[in-house]
């Protein structure tokens, strides 16, 4: 009876794979100047608002980890429910990803080289296991979310709900927990975590949670500061995108933003949005 409910589960799966939704006009309209950044970042929180009541979320969550090179690791959202944690990644990147889960170099558009966010996110994760006890790898979901101008190249694998690495879409994020949870639930008899268990990991979590913003100020900077050192070794990894419609834009550009601070705030705009 399992595995027909898991085939049919698994068929929904394939089924839901299909390209991305065109961005309406409804939508579009809706985008007033905010960043896209931010956007972002708002459609997942109305993505994690609406899993369940016993479950806790952490956005934006800066743990100290001696194994990053910046002495941090920066941690865009963290779930807990009963039966996973996940750990999600958030890319604004707009373009055509290419992808394959054993590969170290990812691009975008082919052209513009980006690290494996698994690779990173897994950083990402041993560090919120650091503060956690019994916590295997087999009980996190490491996830990497896009917007919808990303399109994914990627290994199949990344998409089916059975796979412990997911890459997703902002707008199918609580959908693809439900689904993962759902299968979870249907091998295990009983939850992993209770909810007492899971209302202490928010706390930890919380506690280790790094909020001072001139600690979080001094992350940033050491982040770009190794992030320049790349360039300057000519083996950046780290996609430059622009600030407001995500576009992926060269060095040359970057370094020209950043050496305008007065006029572009520290940020990075595409040419079309200098203006
Ligand atoms: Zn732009």
């Amino acid at each position: 009876m399992f595995s027909k409910l898991i085939s049919k589960l698994l068929k929904n799966d394939i089924k839901e794979k299909v390209s991305p939704k065109p961005v309406t006009k409804k939508e579009k309209t809706k985008v007033a100047p905010t960043r896209i950044g931010e956007l972002g970042e708002y459609k997942i929180d109305i993505q994690l608002d609406q899993l369940p009541k016993n479950y806790r979320y952490l956005s934006d969550v800066l743990l100290p980890n001696k194994k990053s090179k910046s002495g941090y690791s920066q941690v865009d959202h963290i779930v807990l429910t009963p039966y996973a944690i996940f750990v999600i990644e958030t890319k604004n990147y707009a373009g055509t990803i290419y992808g394959d889960r054993n590969r170290a170099k990812w691009s975008v558009n082919g052209k513009f080289p980006m690290l494996n966010p698994f690779n990173q996110n897994y950083g990402h994760i041993l560090a919120v296991k650091s503060f956690l006890d019994g916590v295997e790898d087999t009980n996190v979901v490491s996830m990497i979310s896009f917007n919808r101008r990303a399109t994914f190249k990627v290994n199949e694998e990344l998409r089916k709900i059975q796979s412990n690495d997911l890459i997703v879409y902002d707008t199918e994020l609580s959908d693809f927990i439900a689904r993962k949870i759902n299968i979870i639930k249907m091998l295990n008899l009983s939850a992993l975590f209770s909810d007492e268990v899971i209302i202490h990991m928010y706390n930890v979590l919380s506690k280790a949670n790094i909020t001072d913003p001139s600690t979080r100020e001094q992350h940033v900077e050491k982040i770009n500061e190794l992030k320049d050192q790349k360039v300057d070794a000519n083996a950046s990894t780290e996609v430059v995108n622009c600030d407001k419609c995500g576009k992926v834009v060269s060095a040359k550009i970057k370094a020209f933003c950043l050496s305008n601070k007065n006029r572009f705030d520290g940020k990075i705009y595409c040419f079309e949005h200098q203006k």
